[in-house]
This record gives C-alpha cells, structure tokens and sequence, in this order.
C-alpha cells in the first residue's frame, strides 16, 4: 500500500523561432534536428495529478474526460512515470489549458511541460531540469523546451539521454510576442500527423534537415549579442521554410489561411512603419508576432485596429514548469 500522492503544476507554451518538424524515432520523440523557443509569460496549463486506489487512470481536460487518443496520449505517458518511479499506482489526472486546445497555439508544450512535473512529483520522484525536458520530450517534443525560462534549444540528440532543452541565456535581449487567435477551433491535421506526412513524402524535406543546424546556428549567435533584427529575421524566414516543406508533401499539408496572410502583409507594414516586428506560424492558422517587449502593447494595439474581430495574447519572455502545491507520495 501506497500513501496518497499527488502535485498541482504549471507550465506556459513556448513558441519556436527556430521549428521543430519533424521525427527520426517517434517512439522516443527524437527529432530530425534541433529547434529553439520563447516560453511565454501567458497561457499556462495547471495541471493535478492524484494517485488513487481506483483501477484505471482518470483524465480530465477543461473538466471533461479524454478519450480515445488523446486520453492514450496522456495514460502511456503516465506509464513512462510509473516505470521510472518502480510503481503502479493508477492517477487521476485534472488539467487546464488557458490556450485554446490543438489549435497550434502550443498546447500540447504547456500541456505536457505540466505533466510531466505534477506526474513526476506525485509519483515521489525528484527529477532535474534535463532530466524532466527528457521526460517532457515523451508526451509531446515541444514540451521539452517549456521546461525553461525564456529562450531555450532543444539539443536534437541522438538516443533518450542525449535529446532534451536547455534554456539559453539572452542579456539584453528583452523579446515579447503577441499571439493572434484567428480560429480557436482544433486542427484536422495533428501536429504528429502533419510532420509524420512532410517527412516521408515532401522532397523538400531533406533541405529542412540540413539547413536548420546552420539557421540554429545563426540564431543563437544572434541572441549571443542581442541582436534583435536578425532574431526575428531568422525566426521568420524559418517558419516560412518549415511551412514550405508542408507544402511539399502529398497531399500538400497547409495549416494557414486567407486570415494568416493578412496578417502576414500586416506584419511586413507595421515593420514598413518602424514598429519592427516578425511573424512566425505553427501547425494552424494562428499567425505570432515577435516584438521588442516594451513594444508588445502597441502591437497588439495596431493589430486590433487593423483587424477588430480577432483575438490577441499579448506576452513576454515567460517562467519555465513549476511545482505550485505538492505531496509527493512515499511508496
Ligand atoms: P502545437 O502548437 O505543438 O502544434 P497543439 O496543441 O496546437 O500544439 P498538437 O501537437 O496536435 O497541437 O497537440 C494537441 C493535443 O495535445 C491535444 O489534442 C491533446 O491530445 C493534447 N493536449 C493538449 N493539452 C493537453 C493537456 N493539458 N493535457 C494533456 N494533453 C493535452
């Protein structure tokens, strides 16, 4: 017998300046190649989890029950946890997005970042920084990074030990970012999915695979010394190649719609303005803008008056998961 665990964590998405698309082992979320993210002050999932004597794992999200994949998705995660700790216990687990779910806005980083520190806790185990990025990677790559403060890269690696974030020190680099919410609704093409398709078919995608380390590369040698123009120069042209490898593939995978590319020629105005500003894109419409953070409001600001109807998140350079109530459970 067990006594009762349990952990209440958050954790806030991050979005990537320089993408992450695409696996070489998707058992063990191993990607083709390094990626490196802002995790934003915005958003968060909190998320609980409970060991209970019940005997099948509960799974809320947005207090409802997950089924099917998405319920899977998060009990074979939970399984990874109970193999690390050298315990059975059955969970129930009780989880809440800010972000809208599935949407590309990131909620499978936050969602997981969260989980695996509540899962983690609960089970009594007291997992380093690397050690829970590893564990993240398992429920969603993304995740891995959401770990950390700020900017961080996802070190591509080679096996389990060697994939997993680290967050990447920017003196002087003060970034913010407003997120723009075009349509909240769930993609029909999944993340895992998109990239799954991009992979074996797009024949664009081997140039993803040997150009990124360079624009990686570049990108932290930009934030090496602050150099915000080229940040967001870099950050940009990297998400349209990543959407260009999607395009590539049969059938063509195309996340984004007539609302992302007015964004997109809004972005290149209000750059054209002086309110220097970068746009990226992920696995949906919703198009984010990269700024200086003592810009964000007038961003968002501008952005409203262009486009009234649309909703926006305005954010900073943000806190990586943290514990905010536990008890870990002695076995
Ligand atoms: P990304 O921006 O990485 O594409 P996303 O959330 O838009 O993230 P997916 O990678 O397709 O899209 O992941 C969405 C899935 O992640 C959801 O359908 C759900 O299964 C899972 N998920 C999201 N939030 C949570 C959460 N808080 N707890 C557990 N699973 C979650």
């Amino acid at each position: 017998a067990s006594e009762e665990g349990s952990a209440t964590a958050l954790a806030n998405p991050n979005i990537a300046l320089v993408k992450y698309w695409g696996k070489r082992d998707e058992a063990l979320i191993l990607p083709w190649t390094g990626s490196l993210s802002l995790t934003l002050d915005a958003a968060p999932t909190t998320t609980t989890v409970r060991l209970t004597d019940a005997h099948d794992d509960v799974v809320l999200l947005g207090g409802q029950p997950l089924e099917g994949t998405a319920r899977s998705r998060v009990t074979r995660f939970i399984d990874l946890v109970r193999a690390l700790a050298g315990r059975d216990e059955r969970v129930a687990v009780d989880s809440h997005n800010e972000i809208p779910t599935g949407a590309g806005l990131a909620s499978s980083a936050s969602g997981f970042a969260a989980l695996a520190l509540a899962a983690s806790t609960a089970f009594g185990l007291d997992l380093d920084r690397r050690a829970l990025s590893r564990l993240a990677r398992r429920g969603s790559g993304s995740a891995s990074r959401s770990i950390f403060d700020g900017i961080a890269v996802w070190h591509a690696g080679h096996d389990d030990e060697s994939s997993f974030a680290e967050a990447v020190p920017a003196p002087g680099l003060e970034l913010g970012m407003v997120l723009t919410v075009l349509d909240a609704r769930a993609k029909s093409v999944s993340s895992r999915d998109g990239m799954r398709r991009t992979v074996d078919t797009s024949p664009y995608y081997p140039a993803w695979v040997e150009r990124t380390p360079v624009e990686l590369e570049e990108m932290l040698a930009a934030i090496a010394r602050a150099d915000f123009t080229a940040v967001g120069t870099i950050a940009e042209r990297n998400a349209m190649r990543m959407h260009a490898t999607m395009l590539g593939a049969e059938p063509p995978v195309r996340y984004w719609g007539p609302a992302s590319v007015e964004l997109l020629d809004l972005v290149a105005n209000l750059r054209g303005d002086g309110l220097e500003c970068y746009a990226t894109m992920d696995a949906g419409p919703n198009v984010k803008i990269l700024c200086r953070a003592d810009a964000v409001d007038e961003l968002a600001t501008r952005i409203l008056e262009a486009q009234p109807d649309i909703g926006v998140i305005p954010a900073r350079a943000g806190r990586g998961a943290r514990l905010i109530t536990s008890e870990p459970g002695g076995s």
